[in-house]
């Protein structure tokens, strides 16, 4: 019924709105989500690992508090808004650098004898007083104080020659190791931390499927549905992947299921969907993951138009690929199903990997054996059974940006029906053609990548990047998603096949579930993932609007009914 779909769409259309209004939060959202009693946080100090980079740099709510710290002191703020600065400073223009590090560092890094007004004075007394003695005068006396003269006068010279989005990095090494020191110590003693550690018992409240309201279908996996969703607690939107319980069962994939879930917790890039919760309801294993509102890269290359991108499309495209597979590299991840079914869109135009279900992690010093992936898009070294590790996801990437330029894939015709051995041998024996679609750099750098050589074959990040391909490319902004997308997706379209289109699941007949069964997941069922929990409640305004410490010293707001 035509009907179904259109009103399926629409409550899903409104659901995104009101993400965007914050009306997408339940009225209860307050009583689901409340501080305890510091004391009943104690408990975390035992087991989590408090140290500065664990809290500060790999937690967004360990950041930010240790911002708001810093923020009471004169010295530690004007510290920390040179860091932000900093972070702001890597990713400008080239052209622009120079400019901004001299502002930088007239502004932070030069002594700034300053007429200071009488009343002004009087509060600056004790100020001028302690150290600094050399600039009685000087406002911004902080940075100058801990960071040793040698390397200020070094990047002072480096600029002036010549910037680059590495000039500050020294500077910043300095800075960060000053923060772990003592500032961080006194960080732990404040309240701030107090409320650090309030925040991770929140994160650690048991997640079920009542936390979340479930909207149309968005597509069909080998073990379930994929829905659409939102979080009540803070209205945002997500994907949840649905993993039948006797379906996994009954093709004893327990091992693939729960690999999967692990590799999805240790990934956190803006392109690689991520893993917020994994959760269980009486019949299924819940992965809640990014959602990707702009449908299949393979839906933009055959379905819109003339099959086949835009250059400037495929270099946008190929380029968060590259960055979303060097991070997984990074982590020891082998990808291994590059395809571009399984790279999605979100609803600014921005794509990202997904699907990790035959993503294995590779111990350093070792390699990987097994036929896996999909066919016409494995590499020869892994038809050959080999083994084989990192350089085969790079013979993807090249099968994708073939693909999205010829508008088929290298080794195969459009809407050409041939059998899985023929294709493999193509794979293993032919070399792909080039159509005049592609210039010099495209075909350049799929040659580089379907080298079916894998030891000469071109991969890792800094030679990736640095490909004649992506010469327009600013890495850094790319990396930072500031790169806006060069193609917008239209905001009212649903990028999914209608929903008496997915087919549906027969039921699975003859499989009980166990003890065994339930011990597994427990283990799948890993509630919130941190970093992920963490953006979610920064970016929706929760934590604004929670983390406010009332006047009165208490840690605990009065309840809300
Ligand atoms: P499987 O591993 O079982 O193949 P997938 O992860 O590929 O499952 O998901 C099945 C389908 O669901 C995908 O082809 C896609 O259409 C849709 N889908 C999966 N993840 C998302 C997501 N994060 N956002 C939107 N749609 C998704
Ligand atoms: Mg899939
Ligand atoms: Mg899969």
């Amino acid at each position: 019924m035509e009907l179904e779909n259109i009103v399926a769409n629409t409550v899903l259309m409104k659901a995104k709105e009101s993400t965007r209004d914050g009306k997408g939060r339940s009225k209860r959202w307050r009583s689901m989500l409340q501080f305890s009693e510091p004391t009943d946080c104690e408990y975390l100090r035992d087991t989590l690992e408090l140290s500065y980079d664990q809290v500060v740099n790999q937690q967004p709510i360990g950041e930010l508090l240790f911002e708001e710290f810093c923020d009471t002191d004169n010295l530690l703020s004007s510290c920390w808004k040179f860091i932000r600065r900093l972070e702001d400073y890597r990713t400008l223009p080239n052209e622009k650098l120079k400019d901004h590090a001299q502002q930088i560092f007239e502004e932070f890094l030069t002594p700034q004898p300053k007429l200071i007004s009488p009343p002004e004075l009087e509060a600056n007394e004790t100020l001028c007083n302690s150290g600094a003695e050399a600039y009685p005068n000087v406002i911004n006396h902080s940075l100058l104080e801990i960071l040793s003269p040698e390397v200020i006068e070094e990047t002072r010279v480096s600029i002036s020659e010549a910037a680059t989005s590495r000039s500050f990095n020294k500077i910043e090494i300095e800075l960060r190791s000053y923060f772990i020191g003592e500032p961080f110590q006194l960080f732990k003693k404040s309240k701030y931390f107090l409320r650090f550690l309030q925040w991770k018992h929140l994160e650690r409240q048991s997640v079920s499927e009542d936390k979340f309201r479930i909207f149309r279908v968005l597509g069909k996996g080998g073990f379930g549905e994929v829905f659409a969703a939102q979080s009540k607690i803070s209205g945002k939107m997500y994907a949840i992947k649905k993993l039948e319980k006797k379906r996994v069962k009954k093709k004893k994939a327990e091992d693939l299921a729960l690999t999967e879930r692990k590799i999805l917790e240790l990934v956190d890039s803006r392109f690689v969907v991520n893993l917020a919760y994994a959760y269980e309801t009486k019949d299924s294993l819940c992965l809640v993951l990014t959602l990707m509102g702009g449908g299949e890269l393979k839906y933009h290359i055959y379905e819109i138009g003339h099959a086949g991108l835009p250059l400037e499309r495929a270099v946008f495209y190929a380029a968060e690929i590259a960055a979303g597979l060097s991070h997984l590299h990074d982590k020891r991840i082998l990808y291994r199903d590059m395809k571009p079914e399984n790279i999605l869109l979100d609803e600014r135009g921005h794509v990202r990997i997904s699907d990790l279900g035959l993503a294995i992690r590779v111990p350093e010093g070792t390699k990987v054996k097994g036929r896996v992936g999909t066919a016409g898009y494995m590499a020869p070294e892994v038809l050959k059974n080999e083994s084989y590790i990192f350089a085969i996801d790079w013979w993807g990437l090249g099968c994708v940006i073939y693909e999205m330029i010829a508008g088929r894939p290298p080794f195969r015709e459009k809407k050409e029906r041939v059998n899985k051995d023929t294709l493999d041998n193509r794979v293993l024996h032919k070399s792909q053609q080039y159509t005049p679609k592609f210039n010099v750099e495209a075909s350049l750098i799929c040659t580089r990548l379907l080298d079916k050589n894998p030891s000469t074959r071109l991969g890792g990040k800094r030679e990736v990047f640095e490909d004649p391909f992506f010469n327009t490319i600013h890495w850094p902004q790319l990396e930072s998603g500031k790169l806006e997308p060069p193609y917008a997706i239209d905001p009212r379209a649903i990028y999914a096949k209608d929903v008496m289109d997915i087919d549906q699941f027969s039921s699975v007949r003859g499989i009980n579930l166990n003890d065994n069964d339930v011990r597994f997941y427990e283990k799948f069922s890993i509630g919130a993932v941190p970093y992920a929990w963490q953006r979610e409640v920064i970016e929706t305004t929760v934590y604004h609007d929670l983390n406010q410490f009332p006047v009165d010293g208490s840690l605990v707001p009065v309840a809300y009914g």
